[in-house]
Parts: structure tokens; C-alpha cells; sequence
């Protein structure tokens, strides 16, 4: 984040990597920004519009604004300043946003700006806590445990109803369900709920509604809650219970709530319910970024604020400091095409930032491909200084992630799939806590420490008792998972070290301690792998939008207008989080050798270069041309995808001989459940040489090959180069490189050894 600027002047991010080829002190100055000295020194960091949200505290406020405007810097400040300046008492202002990951990040801002003790949740959370509080007081005992793994709760549900359901139709029923009850539908209401908001039900609606019942039977039973009910039994108590309601009312005096674009009828009625009379109520959001109207989230409330709230303060923000003109510009060539209520408010935004390069928009011939091809590109930019974790994969569903987790294993480049909240609950991370605590207690007399003469040394010393080691352990299992949170500790420490030099043990346990107690993780140094829904509110200097086919973008189900424009901000929201680089591509085939008769998504028509404008507007895809260089059978010149020798037709199972989808049974060449015919001895030993050969060339085991490939390379038993490069997961680049070992192992020679030696003829 950036530490502001004078009030109106463009921002200058700071100098990073990408652009100086090393870390400045800039860079560290953002992880560890000096704490504004004075209430008007947090006002310093906005602009005059963003100044004017800070500074009307008390009454009804409303920002109405596009994406990267500041709004969420603006309701930041607006808390700190309020605090600093000593109108707000910390303890009594309730910030809400919209995910957990979102809600550590406003922590970690306000933090960063001197203001503590702040409530910054999701309503989820908040609820939660009121609910535990208050449940014994007004239901009596203690409140139901939240079930663990509702997905089981609903499978049993089916199975007692005699329903089978696969993994993806237990996801599909389990996600219905969640809509049924965040919309308020009981399980008998359910078909024709349905029929009423022409839903695309994942199957029939009266066997939904039978799943339905009987998952809410089992939950009673089982004396356990869900997700969707800490909602609705917050609400429940909170409209009883006035005694109770003064109570939270007492506590929570100023409210700001962050996205309110998507906030449902469910969360307004436990918004209406926590202000009472009062209106001391900030609100920002972005109408053009609805992207939760599935689960009946609206943006009237936003847009008619001022109906009901007529003495409201409204301010509109147009500069976006986070993007480039090229992707701002790609940003509102999306939004003119926008149809419908969010469209009618649209703002312009105006980049503050200096020009980028143009989007980048690649047409792949099948989805392995489209990943592989990413995975090069990120490889390509992290070598060009972008850090690992400023760069984003970003898809509409989440099962599109694997494809891109194998590709980036296959690649060696660090990902990660899990948001940053919870870093300082991971039980090694809180070892690692009472460890360094130990140690900083020991006063430097730890023989561990002897000889470590900085800080980050010391830290070494210390966590290398609880599993660090200086390079990363082989796999990608639990133990590089624990790895990689010791290791974001001993980057933590090294960071502190150079923000405070000098800095003592002590002193970075009590920096640990404060981000614990705010939830400021650490950033996981690898690339984010998240859906567009998650990726909401975030910010990175690199994304790439893939998977952007129709079918998939919009996606299938989306059939109204409504939906489909939904699908529209989806994409509108994905393009705003890009600072800098900005790539998006699609595939014409799912497998390799498909009819490849997918189409690029409609949304792009008019704003890619070569694409057929819609009516008059858009034609905003400026000088950034398509890339086809990987089409296969396109005959294309530059052609970046080494060919998939071999690879012409669907990948099929070599056991049942059914078509294959799913990137891990075509890396194996069968499905998961087809019995396998792998020689385990070679197995083995390809295991072995593979942890000989990632020791060697100091990387994890994956980057040399992953389990998978390894399988496949057990189970072929290639005799020749010819055999192996067919193999997913091999390729021209570890053919040359790791060819020769592997095929000589497969034959069972020793490595080093010649064709033909050994084997008893001379
Ligand atoms: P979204 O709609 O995606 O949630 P937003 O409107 O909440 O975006 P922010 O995340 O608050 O935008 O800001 C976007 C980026 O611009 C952040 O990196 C923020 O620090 C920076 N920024 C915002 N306002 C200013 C300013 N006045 N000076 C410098 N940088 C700014
Ligand atoms: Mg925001």
C-alpha cells in the first residue's frame, strides 16, 4: 500500500522491484510505514474528495465511486482520523466488509495509521461474536458448535433420502442450499422459489427441497449451526430481545460498511437492527461491482441512501489511483456496454497513474495449454523483479484452479490458494510465537543464538528448531505448508530489521504480538490463485483473467439479462484489480486435440483488438494485439507452446478408454479410480532420483516433476525420448533436461551408465 501523497497530487507507488531491478526503501517503508504523528498528518494521505468522506464524521455519509478510487483508503482514514483526533472512541466504531480477507486487510491499515481497537469484520464475524455473547442469556447453554464440513452434513442428507450425489453435484446441492437460506426460502418454498427467480436449479428442485429438509433435521439433531444461521439467528435475537439490542447498541455507536453494493436484505435488516435510531452510518460501494445478486444482494440500498437518508453527505470519487490508464481504459470500454441500474450509474474513472503496457490477450488452443502458457508468462515476470505474491490468477469457478496449481508446480513457481487471515492461528506459527518469546525472554543467553549477530539470524536460529530450513523441504504436502509459515515469519523479520535497524528480538515479538491481535498476516510470497468473487476489494501489480470463454464467462447458467450482466461486472471487477500488467486469455478446447469450437467471451467484443465492435461504443482494446501464438493448428507464426507431440485427439483412459477432463487423470492418462498398472520398484526409485536431483538443483521435489508426472512416467515406462515427452507434465524443457536420467532409470541402468553396459555383453 501507499503511504499518500499530498492531498490531489498523483500518487507515486512505490519504486518496486519491477521497476528498479531491486528492492528500495521504498519498498520496505511500505511494509512497515511510519504511523502518521498527528490527526491531521492521516488526513495528509487523501485527496479532497476522499478528505471530505474523513471528515464528516457523525451523520449519514454515502461514496458512491468506481473501482481503485480510495474508498476503502477513504472510510480507512476516515476511522483513523476520527480516532486520532479523539471524536471516535476506538471500542464503539464497527467497520464491516465483505470478506475475512478483506477485514484483516482493514486492520492491518487502520494499524498502519495509528488507530487500535477498531472492530473491522465481516457481518459474519460480527454476528457471530454477539451471537456467542448473548446466546446463553437469551436461549440458554452454550451455542451450538458451527458444523465443520457442511458438504458431509449435506452428502449424509442425500444418502438418507436415497440420493446419490458425485463430488460436483454434492458441491452444485450444497450451494443451493446455501442460496435457499440466505434468500430466506425454507426447504418447502424451495421449487417455487425456483420457478420465481427463473434459477437454473442443478437438478430437480423437489429432490433439492427433500435434501434441503433433511440437512436442516440432521443440524437440529446434531445440535450444530451453519454459516447462513448465524445471520439469521443474530437477526432473530436482536428483533426479540430489546433488552439485548440496547445492549449491542450501547457498545456500537458509528457504523462503515465497505461494498455495500452487495449487501443482502438479510445483512441490511442486522445493520437496521444494530443502528436503531441512530444514523451515524458510513457507506461505500460501487454499483457497477454487484457481483453478489445470486444470493439476493442488491445495490438499492446504496444508490437510494440519500431516499432514506435525506440529510446524507454524498461524495463521488473519479480518480482511480490503482491502475494504469491501459487497464482503466479497458476498465470503462467494459462498463459502457453495461446495461441495467448499476450501468445507469456508472463513473468514468480517470487514471492517476503513469502509462502501462496494454492488456495482453491470448487465444490458447485447449485449457492445459492456456495454463502452461500463463504459468510461462509469470515465470517470465517474476524474473523480470514482480514478486511472487503481487501477481494474481483469477478465475470464475474454483475448480478451474488445478489446472493452474499443476501448471505453476510444473513451472516452480510458489502459489498460493489460501487467503492470509488466519496466518497467526496455524498452529506452527503459533510455536513459532511462544519460541521466539523464549528466546527474546532469554535475553540473547539461548546457546542457539550464539554467533547470530542480527536480528534476522537470531529468528533463524530459533525457528530452525521448530522446522525452518534455508531451502524449502521437497512436496507440496503439510510440511511446505509449514514451511512456507516459518519462512514468511523469518522474510517478516528480515523486513523489520531493515524498516527499524537495530530492532531487537523483544522488539519483533511485540511486532508479532500486534499483528497477531490485529490479524495482520504477513504476505505469503506466491502467486494467488482465487476465484473473481474472492478477488474483490484486492489489488495486485500483475493479473491474469483466464479461463475467458462463453460458457465459462458468462457462465452457463447465467441466462437472464440480469445474470448475464452480473457476469459482466464479474469481468469488470476482475480487470480493476490489475495495478500494472493485465492478461487475459481463453482456450478453445477443454483437452488437448478438441474440436476447439469455444468462443472468446461476448464481453470482449469491441474492446479486443479484432474483435467485432458492438453497435457504436467500446472499441477500447487499444494497441494490445491477441496472441495466438499457441493455437494449435491455427498455423500461426511464433508459435510459444512447444507442440503436444502425440497429443492430437481427446485424452482418453488407457484402462477404460472414457474421455478424459480433469488435468490430474490426464496427466496420469486414466482416471483416478481405473486401476493402476504402475510399476511401484520404478516409482521408487524415480522418487528417489528426484529428491537427489531437487537437492541438487536446490528446488522442491515438484519442480522437477510432480507426483502425478511421476505416476504417468511409473506407468508408461517410456523406452524412448518419443514416449516421454508425450507424458503431461514432461515437455521439451525437462526432456533436455531430465530425459536422459529418466529414461535410463526406466530401463534399469544406473544412472551414468551407457546403453548396453552392464547388461553382460561386452
Ligand atoms: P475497490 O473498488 O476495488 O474496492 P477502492 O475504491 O476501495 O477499490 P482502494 O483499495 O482504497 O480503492 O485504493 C486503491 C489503491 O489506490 C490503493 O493502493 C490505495 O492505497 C491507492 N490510493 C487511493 N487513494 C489514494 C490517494 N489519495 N493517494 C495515493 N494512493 C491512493
Ligand atoms: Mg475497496
Amino acid at each position: 500500500m501507499t503511504n499518500g501523497t499530498p492531498c490531489g497530487q498523483p500518487p507515486q507507488r512505490p519504486l518496486t522491484t519491477w521497476q528498479h531491478g531491486r528492492v528500495t526503501a521504498a519498498t520496505h517503508s511500505t511494509l512497515f510505514p511510519q504511523v502518521p504523528d498527528s490527526a491531521d498528518a492521516v488526513l495528509d494521505g487523501l485527496d479532497p474528495e476522499q478528505r471530505e468522506v474523513a471528515l464528516a464524521l457523525g451523520g449519514p455519509v454515502c461514496v458512491l465511486a468506481g473501482a481503485g478510487t480510495g474508498k476503502t483508503r477513504a472510510i480507512t482514514h476516515r476511522i483513523a482520523y476520527g480516532v486520532r483526533a479523539g471524536i471516535l472512541q476506538p471500542t464503539t466504531v464497527l467497520a464491516v466488509t465483505f470478506t475475512n480477507r478483506a477485514a484483516g486487510e482493514m486492520r492491518g491499515r487502520l494499524r498502519q495509521l495509528g488507530a487500535t481497537g477498531v472492530q473491522a469484520r465481516t457481518f459474519h464475524s460480527a454476528a457471530l461474536r454477539q451471537l456467542q455473547y448473548f446466546w446463553p442469556k437469551a436461549v440458554g447453554g452454550e451455542l451450538p458448535r458451527l458444523v465443520e464440513r457442511k458438504v458431509q452434513l449435506v452428502a449424509e442428507a442425500a444418502a438418507r433420502c436415497g440420493i446419490r450425489l458425485d463430488r460436483n453435484e454434492l458441491r452444485d446441492a450444497t450451494s443451493e442450499i446455501e442460496w435457499a437460506k440466505v434468500t430466506q426460502t425454507v426447504p418447502a418454498d424451495y421449487p417455487a422459489a425456483v420457478v420465481k427467480t427463473q434459477r437454473d436449479a442443478p437438478r430437480d428442485p423437489a429432490e433439492l427441497s427433500q435434501i434441503y429438509a433433511m440437512y436442516e433435521q440432521l443440524k437440529r439433531d446434531r445440535s450444530v449451526i451453519d454459516f447462513e444461521d448465524v445471520l439469521l439467528l443474530t437477526v432473530g435475537i436482536l428483533q426479540d430481545r430489546h433488552d439485548i439490542a440496547e445492549h449491542v447498541r450501547r457498545q456500537y455507536q458509528h457504523f462503515v460498511v465497505d461494498e455495500y453494493q452487495d449487501v443482502s436484505p438479510l445483512q441490511q435488516r442486522l445493520l437496521d437492527l444494530w443502528l436503531g435510531e441512530r444514523d451515524d452510518l458510513c457507506v461505500v460501494g460501487d454499483a457497477g461491482q454487484t457481483i453478489y445478486s445470486f444470493t439476493g444482494a442488491t445495490p438499492d440500498h446504496l444508490l437510494h441512501f440519500r431516499t432514506r437518508h435525506p440529510d446524507a453527505t454524498v461524495v463521488k470519487l473519479v480518480r482511480d489511483y490503482r491502475s494504469t490508464p491501459q487497464v482503466v481504459h479497458l476498465a470503462n470500454g467494459l462498463l459502457s456496454q453495461a446495461r441495467g441500474k448499476a450501468a445507469e450509474h456508472r463513473l468514468e474513472l480517470v487514471s492517476q497513474r503513469d502509462k502501462g503496457p496494454e492488456p495482453v490477450y491470448t487465444e490458447y488452443a485447449d485449457e492445459p495449454a492456456e495454463a502452461e502458457g500463463t504459468a510461462r508468462r509469470i515465470r517470465e515476470l517474476i524474473a523480470a523483479g514482480v514478486p511472487a505474491g503481487e501477481i494474481a490468477v483469477l478465475y470464475r469457478v474454483n475448480s478451474q484452479s488445478e489446472v493452474y496449481e499443476q501448471a505453476l508446480a510444473d513451472a516452480g513457481v510458489p502459489y498460493q490458494l489460501r487467503g492470509a487471515e488466519r496466518f497467526f492461528d496455524r498452529p506452527e506459527v503459533r510455536e513459532a510465537g511462544v519460541a521466539l518469546r523464549g528466546a527474546a525472554r532469554a535475553g540473547g543467553n539461548d546457546s542457539l543464538l550464539d554467533g547470530a549477530d542480527d536480528l534476522p539470524s537470531e529468528v533463524r536460529a530459533v525457528l530452525s528448531t521448530k522446522g525452518w530450513t534455508s531451502k524449502p523441504p521437497a512436496g507440496s504436502g503439510a510440511v511446505r505448508d509449514r514451511w512456507e509459515s516459518l519462512a514468511a515469519l523469518v522474510r517478516l523479520a528480515e523486513d523489520f530489521e531493515q524498516a527499524r535497524p537495530g530492532a531487537t528480538l523483544s522488539d519483533l515479538v511485540a511486532e508479532l504480538d500486534e499483528r497477531a491481535a490485529a490479524q495482520h498476516a504477513p504476505t505469503v510470497q506466491g502467486v494467488t490463485l482465487a476465484s473473481l468473487h474472492s478477488a474483490k476489494g484486492l489489488e495486485w501489480d500483475a493479473a491474469f483473467l483466464v479461463g475467458l470463454t462463453e460458457g465459462m464467462m458468462p457462465i452457463a447458467y447465467a441466462k437472464t439479462d440480469e445474470q448475464v450482466e452480473e457476469e459482466r461486472r464479474l469481468l469488470y471487477v476482475g480487470v480493476t484489480r490489475a495495478r500494472f500488467h493485465l492478461s487475459l486469455s481463453w482456450a478453445l478446447s477443454r483437452s488437448p486435440g478438441g474440436r476447439g469450437n469455444r468462443r472468446a467471451t461476448r464481453f470482449l467484443n469491441g474492446l479486443r483488438p479484432g474483435s467485432a465492435a458492438l453497435g457504436t461504443r467500446g472499441g477500447a482494446g487499444g494497441g494490445g494485439g491477441i496472441d495466438r501464438g499457441s493455437r494449435a493448428g491455427a498455423g500461426a507464426a511464433g508459435t510459444q507452446t512447444p507442440a503436444r507431440p502425440g497429443r492430437r485427439g481427446p485424452v482418453r483412459c488407457r484402462v477404460c478408454g472414457k474421455t478424459l477432463t480433469e488435468a490430474g487423470e490426464m496427466k496420469l492418462m486414466r482416471c483416478e479410480d481405473c486401476p493402476s498398472d504402475m510399476d511401484e520398484a520404478l516409482y521408487e526409485r524415480l522418487r528417489e532420483w528426484r529428491a537427489d536431483r531437487a537437492k541438487e538443483i536446490s528446488q522442491p521435489a515438484y519442480c522437477v516433476f510432480t507426483d502425478k508426472t511421476l505416476m504417468a512416467i511409473a506407468e508408461a515406462a517410456p523406452g524412448t525420448e518419443g514416449e516421454l515427452v508425450v507424458i503431461a507434465g514432461v515437455g521439451n524443457r525437462k526432456l533436455t533436461r531430465f530425459g536422459a536420467d529418466v529414461l535410463a532409470i526406466c530401463a534399469g541402468r544406473t544412472l551414468g551408465q551407457e546403453p548396453g553396459e552392464g547388461d553382460g555383453e561386452v
